[in-house]
C-alpha cells in the first residue's frame, strides 16, 4: 500500500485515509466480491486528496490474501 504523503495528481501534501471500507454495499457495484464466504466483500483503504480530489483505493491486507485463495479470482499475471 501506498503511503506517500504527496498527492499523485497535483503534487499536495493534503492526503486523509479512511480503513475498512466495505467494497460491497449493496448500493453500487460490487468491487471486490466472493471473499471471506457467500455474499462476503473485501475491504479497502481509501486515500483522498482534498486539492484534486484525486481518490485511490486499495484493498486491506486481509483481502488481498483472500483474493490469493479465491476460486472466483483469477490471476492474470
Ligand atoms: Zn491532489
Amino acid at each position: 500500500m501506498s503511503s506517500s504523503s504527496k498527492c499523485p495528481g497535483c503534487g499536495a501534501a493534503s492526503i486523509f485515509q479512511h480503513r475498512y471500507v466495505d467494497a460491497g454495499s449493496g448500493r453500487g457495484p460490487q468491487l471486490l466480491p466472493d471473499l471471506g464466504g457467500v455474499g462476503s466483500y473485501g475491504t479497502f483503504t481509501v486515500f483522498v486528496c482534498t486539492d484534486c480530489g484525486l481518490t485511490r483505493f486499495y484493498a486491506e491486507p486481509l483481502t488481498r490474501a483472500q483474493v490469493q485463495q479465491s476460486p472466483d479470482w483469477t490471476r492474470v499475471s
